[in-house]
């Protein structure tokens, strides 16, 4: 049994002593103590810690104040893994930490409900900017940071989807190779992508470029052009995208977080195994549109091919759109087409010149 003095020593002041949880580092059992003030002729510089049978003195300059959250409440971090952790929300007064101050402000204004709503709306608008701007930003930067056998593997497989889509074309092979020579000879420059005809069925009229640096071009499309200069334009426009990496960067953006994870971890199997999916459902934003578009006027305009080649297939795809339900990857709206247009108005070629 105690004496009555270890007793009142343990309780200490009442004014001044508070019951805590103390962990002594050695042991992980917590154990009930008192946590009282010692003063010294400087002032107040250390704090006791009486267990009922072993009292433990440490120096405030080695306690470490961790501001408590929610519903925990305050815990002092010792030297040699021990801790003290409060009962009550408040420190007692006289504890005076060299950063308390700032860690009780903080605490409180962690426990302010106003403070708690205007995070979450702090939080809310964050999250937003980030899906706004910060998913394209990052999809941006990965498209062009990741290895080449990443985009080969994910266009590989895309390819794969949509060759289950469609069928085998039913082009005659010369012309095949005469729209592959076109091709070559007018937009393919130092990187020539390789060209896959398919017949489109559900697809119909439709070129789509994929990231294993392949264009997809379905039979339908080829038939919808009334003249091999607009093929030109089509080819060139998926040129565009191609050398924009538009595919990729549009495949991340629709990705969100798991392009953040990517970014943030380097591994790309979820990547790989959920982008070419993502790639079917796939449409450029007017942006990326805007961009193969130009890619293809200057690729043109560059060849000394009108422009208005252009403009006009992509009107007969406007009207061709209504039949096709699947991939309506690059939508010809009408400010595409107006912007086509102008160009060609532009362009000091007299229409229709023969090459
Ligand atoms: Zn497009």
């Amino acid at each position: 049994m105690l004496p009555s003095t270890d007793s009142a020593a343990m309780k200490g002041n009442s004014d001044t002593s508070v019951d805590v949880i103390f962990y002594d580092g050695i042991v992980s059992r917590p154990q009930q103590a008192v946590l009282s003030p010692q003063s010294s002729m400087q002032g107040q510089t250390h704090a006791m810690i009486n267990t009922g049978t072993q009292q433990f003195c440490y120096a405030y300059q080695d306690m470490q104040l961790i501001g408590a959250l929610g519903q925990i409440h305050p815990v002092i971090e010792l030297p040699d893994e021990a801790r003290i952790e409060f009962l009550q929300p408040q420190l007692p007064a006289w504890l005076n930490l060299r950063s308390k101050n700032i860690n009780q402000r903080i605490w409180h204004l962690e426990r302010s409900p106003l403070l708690i709503a205007c995070s979450l709306v702090l939080m809310v608008v964050i999250i937003g900017v980030v899906v706004k701007f910060g998913v394209p930003y990052t999809a941006k930067q990965l498209a062009w940071h990741l290895p080449a056998n990443t985009l080969n593997s994910i266009g590989d497989q895309a390819q794969e989807q949509i060759e289950q889509l469609t069928e085998k074309s039913q082009l005659p092979a010369a012309r095949q190779q005469q729209i592959r020579q076109l091709y070559s000879r007018y937009v393919a420059g130092q990187q020539p992508a390789t060209l896959v005809f398919r017949q489109g069925d559900n697809l119909g009229a439709n070129a789509l470029a994929l990231p294993n640096n392949t264009i997809v071009m379905t039979d339908e499309l080829v038939q919808l052009a009334q003249d091999d200069r607009e093929l030109i334009g089509v080819l060139a426009h998926e040129h565009g995208h191609l050398t924009e990496r538009h595919t990729m960067q549009q495949v991340l953006s629709a990705l969100g977080m798991t392009v953040f994870i990517t970014w943030i971890t380097g591994d790309v199997t979820d990547l790989v195994s959920n982008a070419p999916y993502a790639l079917l459902t796939l449409s450029y934003s007017r942006e990326f549109e805007r961009q193969a578009d130009l890619y293809a006027m200057q690729t043109l305009s560059r060849q000394q091919i009108p422009v208005s080649y252009f403009a006009r297939f992509l009107k007969r795809m406007e009207k061709d759109d209504a039949d096709i339900e699947l991939l309506s990857t690059h939508p010809a709206t009408t400010a595409r087409i107006q912007a086509v247009e102008a160009f060609a108005r532009q362009q000091k070629l007299v229409e229709d010149k023969p090459q």
